[in-house]
């Protein structure tokens, strides 16, 4: 593709990455197993035309360790290609790279704000140019369909590229009346190295939600993609250099969880690390921080949401809803639809819908545009999900629809549907992560609200009804970062994304998410005469 930046190249070890066939077929040398992937023609990413390393100073480098990782394709269970696996030593040099980069003095901390934005609205620029690329490339290391990662995942990081270049500028203090003969602001100052460590459900959308702020605010960064899916991080690594961000204000480093992902949780010259992720490596990144230089920590963590659908809801809407929040994307959603709460009156009827909607779900190759739901992401979380459905089944929900693998179809499940869950039940407190619906009854408003807080999560939170007062009533009364009436996964930019209880700490996009990312400074001047 015309255009296209390569983002590197190293002729002493010259390796295939997957389906590269524009340029012909090159000689492979491989340092771990793995077989060779030919996508069909669709499928070819015409970007991988030579090998994907570790990004530091606009550079790419080779790992320390000198070992690789492989990505895989969900969808075919194939080898996708390789890459050098970042641990302690590769974070390192990116932090080295990154605190330079934010030196008194460096071009970054010298530029103004408004050149700032510029270079963020130039990234969004290139990110619109390469946006086929960049769907492509997500939708082979996610597994997720291609309508899907260019009308979302692209529209919402080319969104919120654009919606914090326009901050950049508009970063400012207040002036502060005060006692006696003084005179006092406060200056919003960049914190200095912000860590992010991304994970595997929307890596694309989750890079940018951390990027885009911290850059926005003069941070430099070190990011560390998830080892499933780390493709669009380094492809974005390319365009960062492309947009003309000086080296070393991004660095992203592919790699492990616990190598990786721990030595920038706990290095001592990171001073702040966003994450987004499970609840349980949340804790962990927390507890490093704590151990090492008291880091800020966002975290963006797990939930188990709750739908609230009463019985003046418009049906066909609330089932139409509840269950594209709970099928979206696989089910691989910190924000699913988790636990649907239906009035007693018209539950029947609400299952009965709703299994005919299943029924139409369209399951396969991620690139038809037909497909609404492609594979799970690897063998595990597969393996994590159908054990969760058979408990269901043991412990007594009744499946209505689904509740198996797609035979012979790798990574695939069938969209499925519980009624009859108890909230005692493993599926109704459980993170599933998977094409799972749980649907409950419940009979007044009172009782429903308990239930729907009896959660460790505050996440989000849904509500379908026509009467307002029972509107805001239940949304006042849940704990939840957001609360959706009479619509579910409305997330827009200027609004702020977070959870209540142990669904994370912080709040991401919006103007919220600047105060994540920028230290308050005190001036106080005092003055021989008082001012006011
Ligand atoms: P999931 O359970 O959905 O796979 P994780 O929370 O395990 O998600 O992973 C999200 C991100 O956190 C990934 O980039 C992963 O590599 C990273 N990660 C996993 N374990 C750790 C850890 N101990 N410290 C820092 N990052 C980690």
């Amino acid at each position: 593709m015309d255009g296209v930046p390569r983002p590197h190249s190293r002729p002493d070890n010259e390796r295939v990455c997957a389906g590269q066939t524009g340029e012909g077929e090159r000689a492979t040398r491989r340092r771990t197993a793995g077989r060779p992937y030919r996508c069909r023609k669709r499928q070819t990413p015409p970007v991988l035309g030579g090998e994907w390393k570790i990004f530091i100073n606009n550079e790419w480098h080779p790992s320390e360790s000198g070992r690789l990782f492989a990505t895989h394709n969900p969808a075919t269970g194939a080898q996708i290609c390789e890459i050098e696996e970042g641990d302690k030593e590769d974070v390192d040099k990116a932090v080295e790279a990154a605190k330079a980069a934010f030196q008194r003095g460096s071009p970054w901390r010298q530029m103004d704000g408004s050149s700032r934005g510029r270079l963020l609205h130039k990234l969004a620029d290139l990110v619109e140019r390469d946006r086929v690329t960049l769907a492509t490339l997500e939708t082979m290391d996610t597994g997720k369909p291609f309508l899907q990662a260019f009308f979302i995942d692209l529209e919402g990081c080319i969104k919120t590229l654009r919606y914090y270049a326009g901050w950049a500028d508009k970063i400012h203090g207040k002036a502060l009346p005060v006692d006696d003969e003084f005179v006092c602001f406060t200056k919003h100052e960049p914190i200095g190295i912000c860590g992010a460590i991304i994970p595997w459900n929307f890596p694309l959308l989750m890079l940018t939600w951390k990027v885009a702020p911290a850059l926005c605010c003069g941070n430099t960064i070190v990011l560390k993609p998830a080892e499933q899916t780390p493709l669009t991080a380094l492809y974005m690594g390319a365009l960062v250099k492309e947009a003309g961000f000086p080296p070393g204000v991004v660095n992203i480093v592919p790699g492990f969880g616990p190598t990786a992902g721990a030595a920038i949780s706990s290095h001592m010259d990171v001073d702040k690390v966003a994450f987004t992720g499970s609840t349980e490596v949340g804790k962990l990144i927390k507890e490093a921080a704590a151990k090492s230089n008291l880091k800020r920590v966002t975290l963006e963590l797990g939930g188990k949401n709750p739908c609230i659908v009463y019985a003046d809801a418009d049906l066909d809407w609330a089932v139409d809803a509840t269950q594209q929040g709970a099928f979206f994307n696989q089910g691989q959603c910190c924000t699913a639809a988790a636990r649907i709460f239906v009035e007693e009156c018209i539950y029947d009827e609400f299952i009965k819908r709703s299994v005919e909607r299943a029924k139409r779900q369209v399951i396969g190759d991620p690139f038809d545009v037909k497909t609404a739901q492609g594979p799970q992401i690897n063998q595990d979380q597969f393996d994590k999900i159908m054990e969760l459905i058979d408990s269901g089944k043991r412990e007594g929900a009744i499946l209505e629809y689904g509740g198996s693998a797609i035979q012979d179809r790798g990574l695939f499940i069938q969209p499925t549907i519980f009624s009859g869950v108890g909230d005692h039940m493993r599926i109704a407190k459980e993170e599933i992560f998977g094409p799972v619906q749980c649907i409950l009854k419940f009979r007044t408003q009172e009782e429903v609200i308990t239930r729907a807080n009896n959660t460790e999560y505050g996440l989000v939170a849904a509500v379908f009804t026509k009467s307002m007062d029972k509107a805001l009533s239940t949304a006042s009364a849940l704990q939840s970062g957001t609360v959706w009436v009479n619509c579910y996964n409305a997330l827009h930019v200027q609004t702020p994304f977070g959870g209540y209880k142990m669904s994370g700490n912080g709040r991401e996009l919006g103007d919220y998410a600047l105060a994540e990312y920028c230290e308050v400074k005190t001036v106080t001047m005092k003055l021989t005469q008082k001012s006011h």
